[in-house]
């Protein structure tokens, strides 16, 4: 027993523990999915805001080289030069502005004339609409800084190097490119190096390369595609918070759903080990004497099942035997249970024809066209006359009004009393319950708990018991717990039976065989 127990216990342990890591994982996974949407959104705005700003620092390109072109002072005279620089000054993205005539440079904002004037090398991108475009190309008249030049007409922008810097979020990364919507191709990328395919950034797709995941988002109405990414490492440290507290919700989920199911045990798994123990005849039975309240004297015994389930748990028969039925297996318990009490009592039945056992039968073996033959044959087989076997029915069990009237009758025919158990807690007219002809009523605990007390429920026993004395039929009263109770019943001129701690608690067969054996020795001796 306390091995069981103990396994019981390292069962439900385990149990525990693999259910809410499974939750945990669970909760990691959707943690994980959330965190990956977040980051989604998060780069997708990011290329949006860059996509913004681009298209800011576009037009602000086009309006100084159209403004520089339409100048309408002399070519680099002074108030051309002049007029540079105040464009300068009022720009936010520029940083010189330059003016250009056959590949020569003439003069710039920041240098003023240039004598001689300096040739420009090749560009390195010609755009559809006739722009050339320097890339990192050295800034005249610093050293050694670089920025992107585009021409246009005459002029020639040089754009601030700064002008995206305050742009960064890491540990976001982002490229810029340059497309041409014409030919569908990207011209050119600039920024964190990519692993993104072409197509990909024309489609504005959302990918996982490698370890990094990108979103790309292209301008509507200009060329450029900004390409936002970040690493799986970065994603997962930027979201771990939403992803541990998804964990921890999901364990504790875990613990709660567990304790739930340890401290509810499953149909399936009482189902079960109810279908072994009956197969492999597990149950017990116990027997409550059922006396005269008058003189005490032993006159049969209700026959009482009885189970300890696999893990050392005793289950109150309520439980199991519903469980049974609904199910649809109590016919096989019955039948069962009717096993145990003849192979038990066998003996005393055979050798005492006075001496009934009360058995507990359901609806569904009323039902079932197998039961009579395999009762009659038990009976046959051990010698045992049908009377010794009295049949228990609750009155909910006879609700199928037909059925039961012909069952009951056709077992009353072979011998057998019948009982109506519970009976008080039903509906049963008293006319339905002449018609179904049985033999014996007894009557629910809770009239008997109700004796001595003013309630309704005391007041209606005394009618009962003149209705079954119309009727000629025998009464037990059930739970008779204290002598009162006991006297109230023996004080009456009718012949009450009764059952109850106050004579006897169900007992193993062998304790019945004692009792009745000390009862009879006393009786010599009287
Ligand atoms: P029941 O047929 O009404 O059985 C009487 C119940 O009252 C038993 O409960 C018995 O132990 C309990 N009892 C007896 N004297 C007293 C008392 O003085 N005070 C109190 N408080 N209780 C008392 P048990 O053994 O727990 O059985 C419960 C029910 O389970 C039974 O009610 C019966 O409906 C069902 N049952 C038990 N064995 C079988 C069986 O073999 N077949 C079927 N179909 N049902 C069974
Ligand atoms: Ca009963
Ligand atoms: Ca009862």
């Amino acid at each position: 027993m306390k091995r069981k127990s103990q396994q019981h216990m390292l069962v439900s342990i385990l149990h525990t523990v693999g259910v809410t890591l499974l939750c945990a994982a669970i909760g990691l996974v959707i943690g994980s999915v959330v965190a990956f949407k977040v980051t989604e959104v998060r780069l997708a705005r990011y290329a949006t805001h860059l996509i913004a700003h681009a298209e800011a620092f576009m037009n602000e390109i086009n309006t100084t080289l159209d403004s520089v072109n339409a100048s309408p002072y002399p070519f680099c005279s002074d108030e051309d030069i002049s007029r540079l620089r105040t464009l300068v000054f009022n720009g936010h993205l520029v940083k010189d502005i330059g003016r250009v005539r056959d590949g020569y440079i003439y003069c710039t904002s920041m240098r003023g004339r240039i004598s001689p004037p300096i040739k420009k090398s090749k560009p390195a991108i010609v755009t559809p609409s006739g722009r050339s475009i320097w890339l990192n190309t050295p800034i005249l008249g610093t050293s050694g800084m670089t920025a992107d030049i585009t021409e246009s007409g005459e002029a020639d922008f040089v754009a601030s190097r700064e002008a995206f810097e305050h742009l960064q979020e890491p540990p976001m990364i982002y490229t810029t490119t340059l497309t041409n919507r014409a030919t569908n191709q990207v011209l050119r990328t600039a920024g964190a190096p990519l692993k993104i395919s072409d197509a990909e950034i024309l489609e504005e797709k959302e990918v996982l390369k490698g370890n990094t995941f990108y979103v790309a988002r292209c301008s509507r109405q200009l060329a450029p595609c900004m390409v936002t990414g970040i690493t799986l490492q970065d994603a997962w440290s930027l979201n771990s918070s939403t992803i541990k507290g998804f964990v921890f919700i999901g364990a504790l989920a875990g613990l709660a759903v567990s304790f739930t199911l340890l401290l509810q045990p499953s149909k399936r798994s009482l189902s079960t080990q109810l279908q072994r123990a009956l197969r492999l005849n597990l149950l017990s039975v116990v027997y409550q004497p059922i006396v005269d309240v008058r003189t005490g004297q032993v006159l049969g015994a209700e026959a009482l099942a009885r189970w300890t389930n696999e893990d050392g748990q005793y289950v109150r028969p309520d439980v199991f035997i519903a469980a049974a039925e609904e199910l649809g297996f109590i016919e096989k318990l019955t039948r069962v249970i009717l096993r145990l009490v003849v192979s038990e009592l066998g003996e005393l039945l055979r050798s005492d024809p006075d001496f009934h056992i009360n058995v507990n039968i359901a609806a569904a073996d009323l039902a079932d066209p197998h039961f009579v033959p395999m009762l009659e044959k038990l009976l046959r087989k051990h010698k045992i006359p049908a009377r010794s076997i009295s049949l228990e029915l609750t009155e909910r069990s006879t609700a199928n009004r037909k059925l039961a009237i012909s069952s009951i009758s056709k077992l009353r025919e072979l011998g057998h009393e019948f009982y109506i158990d519970d009976f008080g807690t039903g509906y049963s007219s008293l006319a339905y319950l002449n018609e179904l002809a049985v033999d014996a009523i007894k009557i629910d605990r809770v009239f008997t708990d109700a004796i001595g007390t003013d309630s309704l429920t005391a007041a209606i026993v005394p009618q009962i018991l003149a209705m079954a004395e119309t009727l000629h039929l025998k009464v037990v009263v059930e739970g008779v717990e204290r002598a009162e109770q006991s006297n109230y019943f023996a004080a009456l001129d009718q012949k009450i039976l009764a059952q109850g701690w106050h004579f006897g608690e169900p007992v193993p067969a062998n304790d019945l065989l004692t009792l009745l054996a000390s009862k009879a020795a006393d009786k010599q001796t009287v």
